[in-house]
């Protein structure tokens, strides 16, 4: 496997791209390797190597590379006719008609144009909407790249994660550790009054794979109920991937006040999008006064490819094949983790999954969780398996980026590029993809 040209690109992106990427986890160590085409459930690199994608664009392509033809009629169509106008289109109807159809707690929705512009909206609308600053967020879990969550530390020890963010914006922000009823609880005792919303990844998606607790978001529920805060749970990444068209909240059987949306919503096009009651929505401008606007918001490309995307899903077995094809790839990882890897945790649900470099191994296996971390308490590796953000950063990261994921793509196989992003089958995905992927992580785990 050469990769002379893939060096050569990146040589050149290094004088002109910070990085030499436009999205930092694109930088792989030690140089990335540069895609020239995507292929049904594979991409192809500048210098013709082919690898089995469970990147999928970190999560919007729920058809891998080769969605079906009524979506690319759909796309070349809206491509061809414009492509936008800044006046408004049926197909931005048709598709917000579509969401709010099938996902519980949606009754009107905003589009914009990426997760990011989707949380920092829906942050300003609760605060808007309640009259209160401070949001509770979870520790490791990922809103994108924006100033109120870009945030780590608790207590009065707060700070933001990144150079360039006023500590003041540190200061209106709770961070608490994800699955921590009581944390959540004190938090409430303390600032109940103050706390316009709590925020979070109904899965943590972006820090491992973990799975809520059972009875966790009940309890999100009923304090931001008893305390007048709203809930707000960004399905970027679950949504329309966990638990099918209802997304992760119709799974859950828990009702958020707010939802944002992001990756699949837009069909493989830039986009975001906040939902929830019309009570809370409505208060966006120009029918309420939470200021939001957007140059290519409800871009018809974007709307035409997300409306195809899903309206295919809702009329064929999408969810029921990548659900399936992701069972048996975490079944098979379960087998191959208790064979050699015994301290090592298999993450993920329906169609996302994650071998997590967990430290310790359990004294058992009998009874385990066989298809993926689901918490229950009977499992023997439930007080090893990671419940927070801090747990899966406890991880073996290092051998992840550095060996690893080296190691599985010189066996053809395209993983996310650390220790903490999930990865997603494809309804491109293939039995034999499956088992070859098995394959290449019996030999390199
Ligand atoms: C990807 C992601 C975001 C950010 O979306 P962008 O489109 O990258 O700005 C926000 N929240 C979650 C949960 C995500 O997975």
């Amino acid at each position: 496997m050469t990769s002379d040209e893939s060096r050569r690109l990146y040589d050149r992106a290094l004088s002109v791209l910070p990085g030499g990427v436009n999205s930092s986890v694109r930088a792989t160590m030690p140089y990335p390797f540069f895609v020239q085409s995507g292929d049904g459930g594979h991409v192809v690199d500048a210098d013709g190597n082919r690898y089995v994608d469970y990147v999928n664009g970190y999560g919007p392509l729920l058809y891998g590379h080769s969605p079906p033809e009524a979506v690319q009629a759909a796309i070349q169509r809206h491509a061809s006719q414009g492509p936008m106008y800044g006046a408004p289109t049926e197909i931005e109807v048709e598709h917000a008609e579509f969401v709010a159809r099938h996902v519980p707690s949606v009754e009107m929705i905003r589009f914009v144009n990426s997760g990011t512009e989707a949380t920092v909206s829906a942050v300003r609308l609760a605060r808007g909407y309640t009259g209160r600053d401070k949001i509770v967020v979870m520790q490791g879990g990922y809103h994108g790249a924006q100033e109120s969550t870009l945030v780590e530390g608790e207590g009065d020890h707060v700070r933001p994660s990144t150079r360039g963010i006023p500590q003041s914006f540190a200061e209106h922000t709770i961070p608490v550790p994800f699955n921590d009823a009581d944390a959540i609880i004190e938090t409430f005792q303390e600032h109940g009054d103050e706390i316009a919303a709590v925020l979070t990844e109904p899965i943590l998606g972006n820090k491992g794979i973990v799975m809520p607790v059972d009875g966790y978001h009940e309890t999100l529920r009923d304090l931001c109920d008893d305390h007048g805060a709203l809930l707000i749970f960004d399905e970027v990444i679950t949504g329309f991937r966990v638990g099918g068209l209802q997304c992760a909240q119709g799974k859950f059987g828990v009702t958020p006040d707010v939802t944002t949306f992001g990756k699949i919503v837009g069909g493989g096009f830039p986009v975001g999008a906040i939902g929830g009651k019309a009570e809370i929505i409505e208060q966006f401008t120009p029918s309420g006064d939470v200021f939001q606007s957007g140059t290519f918001s409800g871009h018809p490309v974007t709307m035409a490819a997300g409306h195809a995307y899903l309206t295919y899903a809702a009329e064929n077995d999408v969810y029921e094949h990548v659900n399936a094809l992701g069972r048996r790839l975490r079944e098979g990882l379960t087998e191959i983790v208790a064979d050699q890897a015994p301290a090592y945790t298999v993450a993920g649900t329906d169609s996302m999954f994650k071998v997590l470099f967990t430290r310790d191994a359990p004294e058992s296996f009998e009874g385990h969780c066989e298809a993926g971390c689901e918490q229950r308490e009977e499992c023997p590796r439930y007080d090893l398996c990671p419940k927070n953000g801090a747990d899966v950063a406890a991880c073996d990261t290092e051998r992840w980026e550095r060996v690893f994921w080296q190691e599985m793509k010189d066996r053809g196989v395209f993983l996310t590029a650390n220790q903490f992003e999930s990865q997603f089958v494809s309804y491109a995905h293939t039995k034999e993809d499956v088992e070859e992927t098995l394959d290449a992580y019996r030999e390199a785990l």
